[in-house]
C-alpha cells in the first residue's frame, strides 16, 4: 500500500539522512520494533535509555518514509476531539486524564527535542482554534469552561479580539500554549540516528512476514534473516488494513500542501498554529523559512489517489483557503500530496499489550495527533514492559 502519493515537502529539508541496510543474517534481541516511523523512532529513543535493553528496528520501507514524511507537524496537546466531548463519553475522570496525559507527552517531547543534537525545527508555539460558524460558539465555551476548570493553559478570544491580530473575521476562538510545530521527517531521522548511537540497530527494506511464539518470546521472520525477541511492538502506522478494521478504526485520506517561501507573514499573529471547529477541519501552519503548510479536505476512502492533477485540483483548493484567511499574503503552491490517515471511533490511540498475545505491544497513534500520542505509546510501553504496568493503558486498550 502506497501511504502517501504527491510531491512530500519535507524529505527535500534534510539531506542528513542514514541509510539502513537490509536485514540479511539471523539475529536476537530483546525488543524488536516493527515500524520505524515517528511511533518507531519514538519507543526506540525512550527504549534505548534503558540500559539493559537491547533493541532493534525494523521497517519494510526506508525508515522515516512512511506516514511520518506525509505529517504536517502541528503538535498540540488538544485532541480531535474535544475535552468536554470526551468528557460526555468517557467520563470526566478519564477524560481530564487523558488531556493530561497528552499535556505531558508534549513536554517530553519539547525535552527530548532540546536535547537532540541536530535541530529538528522544533518551535513551541499558541494554537489559534477558531469557531467556523455562530453555531459552534456554544461548543468552545463549553471547551474554555472545561480546559479553565481543569487548569489547561486556555484564553477565549471574542470576534474583535481575532480581528484585531488577523485579517479574518470569526466568530470566537480558544488559544492554547504549551503547543509546539516541528519538521517531522527530520525530527524521525535524527532520533533514529541518535538511537544507532545508544546502540539500536535499524534495518530497512526489512519486512516482518511472519512471527511465532517461542517459550522465550517470538522468532520474527524477514525475508533475509530472522530475530528472536523477547518482546514485539508493532509501530506500523496505517499500513495494516485488516489491523485497523479489527481494532474498529477508520482509514480516510487527507491532504496537505506547502507554499513557496513570502516574504513577509506580519499579518499572521505571532504565527499561531490555526485550526477550527468544523469537521473535517482546515488547518495552517508556518515554518521557519516563511512558508505555509496547511492540510485538510479529508476524504472516506483510504488510498490515497495515484492521479497527481487531482492532487494538484485539492492543492489549489486548500491553497484558495489559506487566501481567505490571509488575502493579502498571495502564497504559491509548491508542494502537495495525498496520505492515508486513521482515525479510532472514540479519538483515542490503541497502546498496550495485547490481551492474548501477552509479550506482543501496540504502539498505533491513530487520530491527528499522532505525534503526540507516539510519544504518550512510547512512555506507556516502556513502563509495561520494564515494570509490568502503567496506569494509563487501560484507557488505550486494543479491546475497548
Ligand atoms: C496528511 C497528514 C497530516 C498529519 N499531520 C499531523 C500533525 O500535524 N500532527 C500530528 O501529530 N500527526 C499528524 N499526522 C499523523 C501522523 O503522521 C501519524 O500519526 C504518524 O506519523 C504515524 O507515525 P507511525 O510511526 O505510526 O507511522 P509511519 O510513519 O507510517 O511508520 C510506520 C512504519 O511501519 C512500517 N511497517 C508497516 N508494516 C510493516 C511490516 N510488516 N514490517 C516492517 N515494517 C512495517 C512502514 O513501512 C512505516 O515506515 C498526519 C498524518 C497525515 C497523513
Amino acid at each position: 500500500m502506497n501511504l502517501h502519493n504527491g510531491r512530500l515537502y519535507w524529505p527535500e529539508t534534510y539531506t542528513g539522512i542514514a541509510q539502513y541496510p537490509e536485514l540479511e543474517e539471523n539475529i536476537s534481541c530483546d525488543v524488536l520494533i516493527v515500524g520505524g516511523g515517528m511511533a518507531g523512532a519514538l519507543c526506540a529513543h525512550v527504549l534505548s535509555q534503558e540500559k539493559e535493553l537491547d533493541v532493534v528496528i525494523i521497517d519494510r520501507r526506508q525508515p522515516g518514509s512512511g506516514s511520518s514524511s506525509a505529517n504536517t507537524g502541528l503538535l498540540q496537546f488538544s485532541s480531535d476531539k474535544m475535552l468536554h466531548e470526551l468528557m460526555e463519553q468517557k467520563g470526566e475522570q478519564d477524560a481530564v486524564y487523558f488531556y493530561q496525559l497528552c499535556q505531558n507527552a508534549m513536554k517530553d517531547l519539547h525535552k527530548i527535542a532540546s536535547e537532540l543534537a541536530e535541530d529538528p525545527e522544533f518551535r513551541s508555539q499558541n494554537s489559534l482554534y477558531f469557531a467556523s460558524s455562530n453555531e459552534d460558539v456554544s461548543k468552545l465555551v463549553l471547551e474554555y469552561e472545561a480546559l479553565r476548570k481543569h487548569e489547561f493553559p486556555v484564553e477565549y478570544l471574542e470576534a474583535s479580539d481575532i480581528s484585531s491580530r488577523f485579517p479574518f473575521s470569526k466568530p470566537a476562538a480558544l488559544v492554547t500554549s504549551g503547543d509546539a510545530e516541528v519538521n517531522p521527517y527530520k525530527f524521525v531521522q535524527i532520533l533514529l540516528k541518535e538511537a544507532t548511537t545508544s546502540g539500536v540497530r535499524i534495518y530497512g527494506q526489512t519486512p516482518l512476514i511472519h512471527k511465532n511464539k517461542t517459550v522465550h518470546g517470538f522468532t520474527c521472520e524477514s525475508e533475509k534473516g530472522t530475530i528472536e525477541a523477547r518482546y514485539i511492538i508493532f509501530a506500523t502506522g496505517y499500513e495494516n488494513d485488516f489491523l485497523a478494521a479489527q481494532l474498529g478504526a477508520d482509514l480516510n485520506r487527507s491532504y496537505a500542501i506547502v507554499t513557496e517561501p513570502l516574504p513577509s507573514l506580519k499579518t499572521w499573529y505571532n504565527e499561531w498554529m490555526i485550526w477550527e471547529t468544523k469537521r473535517p477541519y482546515l488547518y495552517m501552519r508556518t515554518t521557519e523559512d516563511g512558508r505555509i503548510v496547511a492540510g485538510g479536505l479529508d476524504e472516506d476512502k483510504a488510498k490515497a489517489p495515484l492521479n497527481e492533477g487531482l492532487i494538484e485540483e485539492r492543492g489549489e483548493r486548500i491553497l484558495q483557503k489559506i487566501i481567505e484567511h490571509f488575502p493579502a499574503l498571495s502564497p504559491k503552491l509548491s508542494h502537495a500530496w495525498c496520505a492515508t490517515f486513521g482515525e479510532s471511533h472514540d479519538g483515542l490511540p490503541y497502546i498496550g499489550e495485547h490481551p492474548i498475545r501477552l509479550g506482543e505491544y501496540y504502539c498505533l497513534g491513530f487520530g491527528g495527533n499522532g505525534t503526540v500520542y507516539s510519544m504518550l505509546g512510547a512512555t506507556i510501553i516502556k513502563d509495561l514492559i520494564t515494570k509490568n504496568s502503567h496506569p494509563a493503558s487501560r484507557l488505550f486498550s486494543m479491546e475497548r
